[in-house]
């Protein structure tokens, strides 16, 4: 089994120092079901290529496989998996290119987000399912395919095609972005995991599925092909999935890798609304509909911000809140700087008002249309902050998750989803009623006709 990628990025050498691996250099290293060998058949400075080559052991897998269901007695021994791309390479992947997979370079850390021109070569694939499947899952992710149908037996040309193929995968992406995108899609092609596959394949999952998962069209095929169909697990994963919830308090990474790791939407949306909320030069900020809090974190961690408010109806959110924030445990000048408030945007409330900016991040379709306009007024009324920066989803969108059925929410609390249009007319005619300027920003990956799944308006007074 044999993946190559090859760039042209200039010096295309470079290659080594994402890969972590010499060019000039052969080595090997022993994984539990054989060996993996990485070198480079070229490696100028206008083209350079990496190859990993598994050499997966089959008496070790015949011996020391659990037990699989073998339509013959020598299939244990006489199968296709030492030589096509499988859950081996993704494993493989993790161990031989683990720091690029994960988005580390010591010696090169511009290069780990930027896109390069990559090309990825697959000797063989077997390809469990539809015709269309490569299709389906790698170009919404913006990769030229090339596939080969390959020969059965090119010395016996009458026994036909069998499902393998050679593939190329071509893209202007990241080397870990790609890496992850195999990592994930190769035994989705596959259709097999060569272990059992239980409750951690979820948190893996979501881990190499981390921004671009979330909005792929057909995530709930992968998801579904990832667990192995297992109901639970697939329920589980999908929940996760659009729970909204990469939470970063959990992370010990320093400022500076949370801003180069890459973003899932909702924390793509978070950064988009505390960066445009910081270039008002706004001092006191307002979340209204805070959550759990994870605005306040970001917030937080900017000492632009002097005076932060975070208001929500739900008692308990505000608890979350509160402990993930660490809230006690912060210096006292810290803590100062942040409030939060049990309240609801129903009822006009003096403390509101004063403050520079206010965000309401996915709140307004969680409120009962026939209510909205208590909320305009609360907010755009009396509270009147400079700036508000309120995002909520786009229903056009929707249609690209093909498991969600037409007219049917995100989510079971949504109250209403509106299109682009039916967020800009709203927007528009609160903003003109009351003294604001609004503009609009698309939020996350857009697609031709129906946009990005989120959107976002800004008021400005
Ligand atoms: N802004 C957060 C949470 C979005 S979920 C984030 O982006 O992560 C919607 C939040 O709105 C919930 O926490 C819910 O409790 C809150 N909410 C719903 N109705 C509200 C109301 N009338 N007043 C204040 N908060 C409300």
């Amino acid at each position: 089994m044999l993946l190559s990628i090859t760039t042209t990025h200039q010096p295309a050498t470079d290659l080594g120092y994402l890969l972590h691996k010499h060019p000039q250099k052969l080595q090997s290293f022993k994984l539990s079901f054989g060996k993996a060998h990485v070198f480079y058949p070229e490696a100028t400075a206008g083209k350079c290529t990496a190859a990993l080559l598994l050499d997966v052991d089959p008496i070790k897998l015949a011996r020391g496989g659990k037990s699989r269901n073998f339509s013959f007695a020598l299939q244990p021994y006489v199968n296709d998996r030492p030589y096509v791309a499988s859950s081996f390479l993704s494993v493989a992947l993790a161990q031989v290119y683990g720091s690029a997979l994960n988005g580390r370079c010591q010696d090169q850390p511009q290069l780990v987000n930027q896109p390069l021109p990559l090309e990825a070569h697959l000797s063989a694939v077997s390809i469990s399912g539809d015709g269309d499947l490569v299709q389906r899952l790698f170009v919404p992710l913006g990769y030229e395919i090339e596939a080969t149908h390959l020969e059965l037996d090119p010395q016996f040309p009458e026994w036909g095609q069998g499902q393998l193929y050679a593939l190329t995968l071509k893209n202007q992406v990241s080397l870990q972005a790609l890496l992850n995108h195999l990592y994930v899609l190769v035994p989705v092609l596959d259709g097999d995991k060569h272990y059992w596959v239980g409750e951690d394949e979820i948190d893996k999952l979501l881990k190499r599925g981390e921004s671009w998962l979330e909005t792929h069209p057909a995530r709930q095929e992968i998801v579904n092909r990832s667990l192995k169909y297992r109901r639970q697990l697939t329920q589980q994963a999908m929940a996760q999935l659009l729970e909204d919830d990469a939470d970063l308090s959990e992370t010990d990474d320093s400022p500076e890798e949370k801003k180069e790791a890459t973003l899932g939407l909702h924390q793509l949306r978070l950064q988009t609304v505390v960066e445009t909320i910081k270039a008002s030069g706004a001092q006191s900020v307002l979340d209204l509909g805070c959550g759990e809090g994870k605005l306040l974190r970001l917030l937080l961690q900017d000492l632009q911000f002097k005076q932060i408010l975070g208001m929500d109806v739900s008692y308990r959110s505000l608890q979350n809140a509160q402990e993930r924030l660490h809230l006690e445990e912060l210096p006292a000048r810290q803590r100062e700087r942040i409030q939060l408030k049990h309240g609801s945007l129903m009822y006009r409330d003096e403390q509101l008002g004063g403050y520079d900016a206010a965000a309401v991040v996915e709140v307004i379709e969680h409120l009962d249309a026939d209510r909205l306009k208590a909320f305009e007024k609360v907010l755009f009324q009396y509270a009147q902050p400079k700036m508000i920066v309120l995002t909520t989803p786009n229903s056009e969108y929707n249609v690209m998750w093909s498991e969600l059925p037409a007219g049917q929410f995100r989510h079971p609390d949504h109250r209403f989803e509106w299109s682009r249009a039916a967020f800009q007319e709203w927007a528009t005619n609160i903003a003109a009623e009351n003294g604001y300027r609004v503009r609009f920003v698309n939020l996350g990956p857009e697609v031709a006709e129906v946009g990005s799944p989120s959107q976002m308006g800004v008021f400005e007074r």
